[in-house]
């Protein structure tokens, strides 16, 4: 038996890893399972260029095995093995990556595409984390190989000997620490497994030592899909398949609208497969879901040093081979490999999202409603998105068609778009809009006011107008100058007595309408955006009031009897047209409105 101290400058080293990504104990079974499925992967490779023999009926796989009575957790695989020099070199010596070593030796230009993890870390030695001690019997694929044992307690010594193993392959066995004792547990390791595992290309099984004796076993069945989508060829790759993937990982039983099929060669390696998720409502609260693979292996979700923020919103899978894994964020968000995959990923959605709009229009605007946040996000957050996209940003108008910003302000004298951001409660501006024969846009959501500043930055000749901000009826231009108007004002301004109010008197093609209120658009932007702020703006807020202006339409009957009236009707009228105007606006507060019940009343007698 040999005896040996292993080989690393920490003497600490255990210490470490028992710390180690201490909130994360569960990567230990990844690191395992990975490592055996490359041995198979390995022993593949090696038969396919004849420099191994197998059997042509193997069944390669890996067997994860729960034995609670014996405290131990076992995983088992039947690829290339290791010869005592090999754990020698691969565990004793942790510097050495047994994984870096075998690329180096069998990389050709006809083998590429080889699947080797690595890049784990600590990988083996993660073990630890969960173990008093470890244990590796192994017989390598070798002619005449001789199996090797390896125990260690998780000090810094090892035995090794001669073992006893007489298949080819690994068998790691974990002797569960107190302290782990959930990974005993079949069901928190199914889980696991199912997080990490899933989609690895070697079939994994997992057996409990319980069922050994069970006389009515079922058929065991692998616990993962050894071919993924994303690896498959887009062209072989059938829409039914696409949605049952998407319905399997991310468990939403909601069609995707489309996806996207990453799948990249040069200049780095990249697949995955994007979904376009129907995201309709307000943008708090929405989270999509990116998985992150390195070759199969499950790394993290929603890793957004890689995917790009705006991203986040879609759901889906990433695979990147070559990202080294198990590293710090900041060197993520320094490293250019990764800047450039993040940048693919947005040229591709950005190149589907036109793709889409030049071949299917009719969708693109189906779609429209469901996606239109995630696309202003992402113009907001990534200018370089907006520019790819900015010519397929569509409107919805208040006639339900789709316009562009061009299409809208085609043929118009003012670079102006006027838009609704509640329909129900601006509906006697859209109507006054519509019957002068002109059209608004919908921006709704919270997500719009920011698109709104957006879009007029980078298009400083464009305004946008909210509907009540203008008068739509332009009417004959007979200003208030004339003498009659004059009187029309002060008579208001007298009955309604309020200083901040403007009022003005215009001759209105409508004349139905006797009154219509006005919100200055600035000044209503500068109160959202401080009160957006929050507390410490609030006085700020109080500064910019809102400007009013109360329009009165001297085209209207009403209007033009006033002054017959008797003083107690006219103020009754005028009283009523306001509130009437001030409703067609927004809401009145409480007291308001009671008073405008009382007084409808009051003018309902009248008519008996
Ligand atoms: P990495 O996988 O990143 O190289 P590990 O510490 O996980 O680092 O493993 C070190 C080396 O030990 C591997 O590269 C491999 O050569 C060898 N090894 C580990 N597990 C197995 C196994 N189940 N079968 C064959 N070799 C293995």
């Amino acid at each position: 038996m040999a005896k040996g101290n292993i080989s690393v400058d920490s003497e600490n080293l255990f210490p470490i890893i028992k710390k180690w990504l201490y909130s994360d104990k569960d990567i230990f079974l990844r690191e395992l399972v990975s490592n055996a499925c490359d041995a198979v992967t390995k022993l593949k490779k090696l038969a396919g260029i004849g420099e191994a023999e197998i059997d042509s009926d193997t069944h390669f796989k890996v067997t994860v095995r729960v034995d609670k009575k014996n405290n131990q957790l076992i995983v088992s695989d039947n690829g290339i093995g290791m010869t005592a020099e090999e754990i020698d070199k691969y565990i004793n010596q942790i510097a050495f990556s047994g994984a870096s070593d075998f690329l180096a030796k069998y990389k050709d230009e006809e083998n590429e595409g080889a699947q080797i993890i690595g890049h784990f870390g600590l990988g083996f030695y993660s073990a630890f984390m969960v173990s008093d001690s470890v244990e590796i019997d192994s017989l390598s694929y070798q002619k005449g190989a001789v199996p090797a044992r390896w125990v260690c307690d998780g000090t810094m010594e090892f035995d090794m000997s001669e073992g006893e193993r007489s298949e080819r392959g690994t068998t790691i066995t974990l002797n569960i620490a107190e302290d782990s004792k959930e990974f005993l547990d079949e069901l928190k390791i199914r889980e696991i497994l199912h997080k990490y595992c899933a989609f690895l290309p070697t079939e994994i099984y997992l057996e409990n030592a319980e069922d050994d004796e069970k006389e009515d076993k079922e058929e065991p069945k692998p616990v993962n899909n050894t071919n993924p989508l994303w690896m498959k060829k887009p062209s072989e790759c059938t829409d039914e398949e696409y949605k049952e993937f998407y319905r399997t990982v991310f468990m939403d039983f909601n069609e995707p609208l489309f996806w996207i099929h990453l799948n990249v060669d040069f200049p780095f390696n990249l697949k995955g497969i994007l979904y376009f998720p129907k995201i309709n409502m307000e943008f708090a609260g929405q989270e999509g879901q990116i998985k992150l693979y390195n070759n199969q292996v499950f790394v993290a979700d929603n890793v957004k040093e890689v995917i790009p923020e705006f991203l986040m919103l879609l759901k889906g899978v990433i695979d990147c081979p070559d990202l080294p894994l198990n590293v710090s964020r900041s060197f993520l968000q320094n490293d250019g490999y990764v800047k450039k995959i993040s940048a693919h990923i947005t040229k591709k959605v950005a190149d589907k999202l036109t793709g889409i709009y030049s071949s299917d229009k009719e969708n693109y605007e189906k779609y429209w409603d469901d996606i239109n946040i995630f696309i202003k996000y992402g113009c907001i957050r990534d200018e370089k998105f907006y520019e790819k996209i900015k010519d397929v940003i569509i409107f919805k108008t208040t006639e339900g068609k789709y316009v562009t910003l061009d299409e809208y302000l085609e043929g118009k004298d003012k670079k102006e778009v006027y838009y609704v951001s509640d329909p129900k409660l601006q509906s006697q501006y859209i109507k006054m809009f519509k019957d002068q024969g002109l059209e608004a846009v919908e921006l709704p959501t919270i997500m719009d006011t920011h698109f709104i500043s957006f879009l007029e930055m980078k298009n400083p000749e464009v305004k946008f107008k909210r509907i009540d901000s203008v008068l739509s009826d332009t009417a004959e231009e007979k200003e208030s100058d004339d003498e009659k108007s004059k009187a029309l004002v002060e008579k208001f301004k007298n009955r309604i007595n309020d200083e901040s109010l403007k009022i003005e008197a215009k001759a209105l093609k409508d004349t139905e309408i006797p009154a219509v209120i006005l919100l200055s658009e600035e000044s209503r932007r500068m109160q959202e955006m401080y009160r957006s702020y929050g507390q410490q703006m609030a006085g700020m807020a109080e500064m910019f009031k809102d400007e009013f202006t109360l329009v009165i339409n001297t085209n209207n009957e009403l209007i033009q009897k006033l002054d017959t009236l008797s003083e107690e009707d006219a103020e009754l009228v005028m009283d009523q047209v306001y509130d009437l105007a001030k409703i067609s606006h927004s809401p009145l507060p409480a007291d308001e409105m009671t008073r405008f019940i009382e007084r409808s009343n009051m003018l309902l007698k009248k008519a008996i």
